[in-house]
């Protein structure tokens, strides 16, 4: 049964992606609650309701679930705990994804075990554990923190074994990762629906600056599109396994021996951001669609060239000059009021 206009959707987290999917349920005719610990809240200015608690305020929690028709969350990092406080069913996509994603030996491990090939990892669970990793793996490697890290946070690059005792292992743990020789890298990108169907949206070629996602683009080169089937079916499989309903985002690194799986996000994603002009249906209106029980949205991209650049911290202070330049381009504002180096203020579309 499909949610009926002037229900609310719950959305767990405050920022541009929350924002986005509140535009999206509004057009569909929907209110929107967002439940963010944060004051300042992007999502919250274009929404009908905003509860500001922290994550573990169980009252909070379980008034803003009785005001909800459907919650969903635009944050891979929500604990898990405070979320058994829903009643079955209310939460789309469910715990088990945010579990697994949370996590990145979890979620490594998971992958691999549905046919997936991630880079050579080892767990470092303490200092006593680098030695044995190094030795397995080699350098160059990267070592990324087991949980809370984004955005190229909690991350670092390790030339030679001497930087070893550089290596610092938080209390969660760390995971230790082969440094993959790739040639570009790029995601896919689906949605499932509450009846099980999957459709996928063109895979963009990503590039990075910083560990930051800065530019999506499509065409993707032509070695994404010898391998982006085997890599869309470890996709598929995954959101089978694991229930899923909505936008669902696996990261791949193309290389000559096939696709590598770098991480998956639970969620609508930055390199989906494209898709809100540059395909019949974005992300996030087929997020809201699936969750609401709606039919699925054309996934099809409505041009062979599609480009977004993500305005990152002063370079979205440009936004007006943009414009000027480029009557075609679309430009999208998150309404951050702090512009920060490093933080995502908003992006730029072309089409064609
Ligand atoms: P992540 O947060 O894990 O997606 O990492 C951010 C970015 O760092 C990736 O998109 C890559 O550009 C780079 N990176 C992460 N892991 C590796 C790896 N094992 N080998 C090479 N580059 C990597």
């Amino acid at each position: 049964m499909a949610l009926e206009p002037g229900s609310t959707i719950g959305i767990l987290g405050g920022g541009q992606l929350g924002r986005m999917i509140a535009v999206a349920a509004a057009q569909l005719g929907y209110r929107t609650h967002i439940f963010a610990p944060e004051k300042d809240s992007v999502a919250a200015d274009v929404a009908a309701r905003f509860t500001c608690a922290a994550w573990h305020d169980r009252e909070a929690m379980q008034d803003f679930a009785q005001s909800c028709d459907v919650v969903t969350y635009e944050f891979e990092n929500v604990p898990v705990a405070p979320l058994a406080l829903m009643p079955d069913g209310l939460l789309a996509p469910g715990t088990k994804a945010l579990e697994v994603a949370q996590d990145r030996m979890r979620e490594k491990r998971f992958v691999e075990n549905l046919g997936g090939r991630p880079a050579p990892f080892a767990e470092i669970g303490h200092e006593s554990d680098i030695a044995a990793a190094m030795e397995r793996i080699g350098t160059p490697a990267i070592v990324k923190t087991r949980r809370d890290g984004y955005d190229g946070k909690g991350q670092w690059r390790i030339d030679s074994a001497r930087e070893a005792p550089t290596i610092r292992v938080p209390e969660s743990g760390l995971v230790y990762e082969g440094f993959v020789r790739f040639d570009c890298e790029y995601s896919v990108i689906l949605v499932r629906g509450r009846d099980g169907k999957v459709r996928f949206w063109d895979s963009p070629r990503n590039l990075h600056r910083g560990g930051i996602l800065s530019h999506s683009e499509l065409p993707a080169p032509d070695i994404v599109g010898a391998q982006v089937e085997q890599a869309r079916a470890l996709a598929r499989t995954v959101a089978e396994e694991l229930g899923y309903i909505g936008v669902l985002t696996l990261e791949f690194f193309a290389t000559d021996t096939g696709p590598v799986f770098n991480e998956m996000a639970p969620r609508v994603h930055n390199s989906g951001h494209w898709t809100i002009e540059g395909a019949v249906t974005s992300q996030f209106e087929n997020h809201v669609r699936a969750i609401a029980g709606l039919p699925l949205g054309d996934t099809s991209s409505v041009a062979g060239k599609v480009v977004m650049d993500n305005l990152i911290g002063e370079e979205a202070l440009d936004g007006a000059r943009y414009l000027a330049q480029d009557p075609s381009a679309h430009l999208h504002l998150y309404g951050k009021a702090e512009v920060r180096p490093g933080r995502k203020m908003g992006h730029l579309t072309r089409v064609g």
